[in-house]
């Protein structure tokens, strides 16, 4: 039998048309594929894809963050076939299995501070919805119901389900919805794109932080929890903050008993160069989202993890009392296979360090960008890099998008923001063709 790969049995224009038929396509307005052709992938190696009509496209934002150790990646592809042969899902109410117990164990172990209990759902948004809940519960079942309202940082992004989006202060996702949505306060962010000339990211980042202690120290006594994304607001466009300001946050939490919920969604697993970003300031939240990268971006999977204090709370006679949230595959074990091979890879191959030798060899390498006449605010935060381009272009997103794939790379700015979110298993020569076809396509728009 002979497989002959990249030359699927349908055009790659057929593929186009019958997709904008019947699939409603994400974050789009359709109309624009009148102009901008979608782009029809038949498969996966490493950082590549490849597209029906056999060209490649280095993968430069990890599939929409999600990807850290590239496509059709051996261990991660060997752990879920294996998982296949035993039980692909099982419910997880009344009954268990060996993946989520084992997943659950070992994220404990990473995670920061003692978050020693692990509930899954199976998107980032669902776990925002989840540990905003469980906040709320929480006080209530402390006698104190009025702690009912959450806080988040301006210009965060927690996702788009209500919940989720009452809680995200990016306008464009958010605006048409307001009526929808619970009323949040949005405290002032530590983002230093935002810093007074001569400031620095340290000193605007406490300044953040004192507006946020005098937000709850008038409004405490009605608020649950603040939500907060740690060190980068990647929707916002990859704002950087120091991490001064999560260590005062735990402070004045602490201060005010309001919970901290840590979303590293997207930062989580190694993005911000260590394993998580609150590492980075040596505290531990009281509730920490994971999604995205969990599972290598393989499949849809999240975890809201938290504290004895929390659980305790909940663990009564009364049923009422109980948790009772639920989605139809939580804790699904191929997902749970596929997030431990992840987490092997991390040890086997020493990811958080090869990634610092990695990072280092970009960073060496990208002066022309950072240094380019259109280039303001070049920036690096572990695994992800930043820059805004200086264009009256309102279209810029989608023509920077366009001029990507035709140097062969998958960019998808926020607004004028272009970053990389590269899968870790990039290597020199693949940095190389990043940089080069992005200095191209900086010249071409
Ligand atoms: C992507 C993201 C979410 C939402 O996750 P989904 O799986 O897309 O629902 C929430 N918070 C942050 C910080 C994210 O980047």
């Amino acid at each position: 039998m002979s497989i002959i790969h990249h030359e699927p049995p349908f055009s790659a224009s057929q593929l186009q048309q019958r997709s904008l038929a019947a699939v409603w396509h994400p974050c789009t307005q359709m109309k624009q594929h009148e102009t901008y052709p979608l782009v029809p992938i038949v498969s996966g190696q490493g950082v590549w894809l490849y597209d029906a009509d056999g060209n490649r496209y280095l993968d430069a934002i990890a599939s929409w963050w999600v990807n850290l150790f590239g496509h059709a990646n051996p261990t991660i592809n060997a752990a879920i076939c294996d998982q296949l042969e035993k039980i692909e899902h099982v419910m997880l109410a009344g009954f268990t299995h060996e993946p989520v117990v084992t997943l659950s164990e070992r994220l404990k172990n990473i995670a920061p501070g003692a978050l020693g209990h692990c509930f899954y759902a199976s998107d980032g948004a669902s776990a925002i919805e989840i540990a905003l809940k469980m906040s709320f519960h929480y006080w209530l079942l402390c006698g104190q119901p009025q702690k009912n309202g959450f806080i988040s940082l301006k210009n965060d992004y927690h996702g788009e389900t209500l919940g989720a989006l009452s809680v995200t202060d990016v306008a464009i996702f958010r605006e048409t919805y307001a009526p929808l949505l619970r009323p949040c306060t949005h405290v002032p962010t530590p983002d230093w794109r935002y810093a007074a000339t001569g400031e620095s990211p340290r000193d605007f980042a406490l300044r953040a932080a004192t507006a946020l202690e005098n937000h709850l120290a008038k409004h405490h006594a009605q608020t649950a929890a603040l939500i907060l994304e740690p060190l980068v607001q990647g929707a916002a466009g990859m704002g950087m903050y120091h991490p001064v300001y999560l260590q005062r946050a735990r402070e004045i939490c602490d201060r005010y008993q309001v919970h901290l919920i840590a979303d590293e969604i997207a930062v989580g697993f190694g993005r911000t160069g260590t394993l998580f970003a609150c590492n980075q300031a040596n505290i531990a939240p009281d509730f920490l989202c994971l999604s995205k990268g969990l599972s290598g971006g393989y499949l849809p999977l999240s975890a809201v993890m938290t504290t004895d204090q929390v659980f305790q709370a909940f663990y009564d006679d009364k049923t009422a009392q109980a948790f009772l949230h639920s989605h139809s595959h939580t804790g699904n074990a191929l997902a749970c296979r596929a997030a431990l091979a992840s987490l092997d890879i991390f040890e086997r191959d020493r990811v958080i360090e090869s990634n610092k030798t990695k990072a280092a060899y970009l960073n060496s390498i990208a002066a022309p960008l950072a240094s380019h006449p259109k280039v303001r605010n070049f920036r690096n935060c572990g695994m992800i890099w930043a820059f805004e381009v200086e264009t009256d272009d309102a279209d810029f997103a989608a023509r920077c998008f366009q001029a990507g794939l035709k140097q062969q790379i998958l960019l998808r700015p926020l607004g004028k923001t272009v970053y990389f979110m590269p899968p870790y298993i990039i290597n020199e020569q693949e940095m190389d063709w990043l940089v080069e076809g992005t200095l191209k396509v900086l010249d071409a728009i």
